[in-house]
């Protein structure tokens, strides 16, 4: 077996018996998530894959879609236009906090719900249907095969988001939302319950590290400067209110969210990602949190290293 496997061998078992953090249940099928399922893959800049325990389990993207989707915006808008609807800040605020710029109510960043609703009713197209059509094409280009909606994941989160619709209302309220609130909404609802597995979250954020182009398929996703402010903003805000700290202790843009899985790219080296649905206290999952902190000490991974 190759080393890389080896390692991430290691890190799986050892973690495995990691027992702390809870099931995300305030999506309601979410709480049907087996606490055991634990996956993680890497995918190298080679489109080499490497993985360990269960990769290919299947779940929700939640909000580790929200990334994907700005690369889409940034590329149909530009940078200049996006930012007079979304932020590029940390809010230091939780995923569904209702923080909106005072005066503008534009949210202060694509990572927090609000600003994912704002970014996702960004994307171009004439209709809802068409709207998230291109966001499925997308993140299917990113992972380098056709990806589908977990349909009852979505109902669930479409019968119970009222907050998220709120968020969508107040945006609206301000004017900073470009769309139909409930319209983004419920395009959001969709994008969250787009299904992957570990495996092919590796390959997106392996796309990510690669410059918008898959190392896989060899496809271009996204511009390469697209794919660099999305990885700058992952850095300063992909981990929500933690992210001060994960970027000091692991160093990785990443982002995460409340399905279980996290990802992390190391620009022009590799992505990774880990799938384990208990989460902590503020949401992020508990093992992917380990993980990444034990692979980015032991293989000197911080992007402020100087090697
Ligand atoms: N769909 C979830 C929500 O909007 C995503 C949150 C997350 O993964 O952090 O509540």
């Amino acid at each position: 077996m190759d080393p890389e496997t080896d390692a991430l061998n290691e890190l799986h078992r050892r973690l495995s018996g990691l027992r702390d953090g809870r099931v995300a249940d305030y999506i309601p099928q979410l709480a049907l998530a087996d606490p055991d399922d634990f996956g993680i893959a890497l995918v190298s800049m080679g489109g080499n894959t490497y993985r360990a325990g269960k990769a290919d389990s299947v779940f929700t993207l939640q909000s580790v879609s929200k990334p994907f989707v700005y690369a889409l915006a940034l590329g149909d808008l530009g940078p200049r236009e996006t930012l007079r609807h979304v932020g590029v800040e940390p809010s230091g605020n939780a995923f569904n906090a209702i923080s909106l710029e005072p005066g503008t109510g534009r949210p202060a960043n694509p990572m927090i719900n609000a600003g994912a609703i704002a970014t996702t009713a960004l994307v171009r197209a004439d209709g809802p249907a068409e709207r998230f059509g291109r966001i499925l094409a997308c993140l299917s280009a990113f992972a380098g095969r056709t990806l589908d909606v977990d349909e009852d994941v979505y109902a669930s989160e479409a019968a119970t988001g009222d907050r998220n619709r709120a968020l969508a209302y107040l945006m609206r309220s301000a004017g900073s939302l470009r769309a139909d609130p409930a319209e983004a909404a419920d395009t959001y609802f969709r994008q969250c319950a787009v299904r992957v597995t570990a495996a092919d979250l590796a390959v997106m954020a392996a796309t990510l590290a690669n410059g918008g182009r898959n190392p896989v398929t060899g496809v271009r996703v996204v511009a390469e400067p697209d794919a660099v402010r999305t990885l700058a903003v992952m850095a300063t805000c992909g981990m929500y209110d933690g992210a001060g700290q994960w970027l000091l202790d692991v160093g990785l843009p990443a982002k995460s969210g409340v399905s279980g899985g996290l990802i992390a790219a190391s620009p022009g080296r590799f992505g990774v990602a880990v799938h384990s649905p208990p989460l902590d206290a503020s949401g992020k999952p508990v093992r992917a949190v380990a993980a990444l902190g034990e692979m980015a000490e032991r293989f000197g991974l911080h992007i402020m290293h100087n090697s």
